[in-house]
């Protein structure tokens, strides 16, 4: 009891810790205090390339402190630019984690993440945060002004209002926006004096406008992101504010951004370039939906044909939910 105490403990400083970095990261760093900061960006190390062909995850393993089973056991994979790569696959599948990864926010105890030839490890991390866009799967109740909230606190970053315009347009925020009486100055916070709360689908559009205007922007140090991760950017979304998310994620893409999506909506991985099922730590599945979706069981390897079952349960599923 008392070690199973003990790794409550470290489980939960780690994940106040997770949160922790994530905010920092999503709040875009430079904007928080200089302690932080410096915790938080070792400068120096390589340069990494502005927009790199493809990253390159090789054998990654990696396990949070204080537990002892990995939560990415050797993954290989390749993440071209430029595309919609989705990650899918159970609950504690190792997605997140995989974008923590991806980011920066953790090392791999084992094994490489490269950026075409470099290593991100030894690289320079102020570049690798400039490059990298995360949309968090709890993102970060900021006590801040809508217009603080969604503008990224990086040098060459605008809050005019043509630019917000675009942002709210982007991340369907109109609405919301129309509802409060001092719009972008409404400060938004829960429990917090005189701030105003707002549904997990607001919010949901909230981070979606800031991840739009971190992903659209260059900065003074000249890196404009080209990897944008949304880890289950439409959980709490409408279904009209679902397509248009998936939509406008495509454009994105098309303009040059790789998009990696985390998601448990198996319609949306559907139309990816390219699809990478996770389970338990572990790469189980990789290709094209139609690839994937040819895929037939196969008892030596009964991870094979994983991501066929589970999108044909959600199809029947949804056919079912039709009146
Ligand atoms: P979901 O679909 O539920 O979001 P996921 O595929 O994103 O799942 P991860 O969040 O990456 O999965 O979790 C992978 C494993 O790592 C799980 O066993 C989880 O308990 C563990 N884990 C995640 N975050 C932490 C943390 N901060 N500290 C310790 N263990 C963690």
């Amino acid at each position: 009891a008392v070690r199973t105490g003990a790794a409550d403990v470290g489980s939960l400083l780690g994940s106040v810790n997770q949160l922790f970095e994530e905010a920092l990261y999503v709040g875009d760093l430079q904007t928080l205090t200089t302690e932080a900061d410096a915790r938080a960006i070792p400068t120096g190390g390589a340069d990494l390339p502005e927009r790199p062909d493809a990253i390159h995850v090789e054998n990654v393993s990696f396990t949070y402190p204080g537990r002892t089973a990995p939560s990415l056991d050797k993954v290989s994979l390749v993440v071209p630019t430029g595309k919609i790569v989705a990650l899918v696959g159970d609950n504690g599948a190792g997605k997140s984690t995989l974008a923590r990864l991806l980011c920066g926010l953790y090392q791999p105890d084992s094994g490489t993440i490269r950026w075409d030839g470099v290593d991100t490890a030894t690289a320079d991390r102020a570049q690798q945060f400039a490059s990298t866009v995360l949309l968090p799967q709890d993102f970060f109740h900021w006590p801040l002004t809508l217009r603080a909230i969604v503008t990224p606190g990086r040098p060459g970053h605008h809050d005019d209002a043509q630019t917000l315009a675009e942002a709210a347009e982007f991340a369907g925020m109109e609405h919301l926006l129309q509802q409060q009486d001092r719009g972008w100055d409404t400060l938004a916070a829960k429990g917090f004096e005189g701030g105003v709360d707002f549904s997990g689908g607001q919010w949901q559009r909230i981070g979606t406008a800031r991840t739009y205007l971190r992903a659209t922007t260059t900065g003074t140090d000249g890196r404009r992101p080209f990897l944008v991760i949304a880890d289950e950017p439409t959980s709490a979304l409408d279904p009209a504010a679902e397509v248009r998310a998936f939509d406008n994620l495509r454009r994105l893409a098309a303009e040059g951004a790789t998009v990696l999506l985390i998601t448990h909506r198996l319609a949306a991985s559907a139309s990816a370039d390219l699809i990478y099922v996770l389970k338990d730590g572990r790469l189980v599945e990789q290709g094209t939906h139609e690839e994937l979706m040819a895929v037939g069981a196969d008892e030596d390897r009964p991870a094979a044909g994983s991501y066929r079952t589970a999108y044909l349960l959600q199809a029947r599923q949804y056919a079912a939910e039709l009146p």
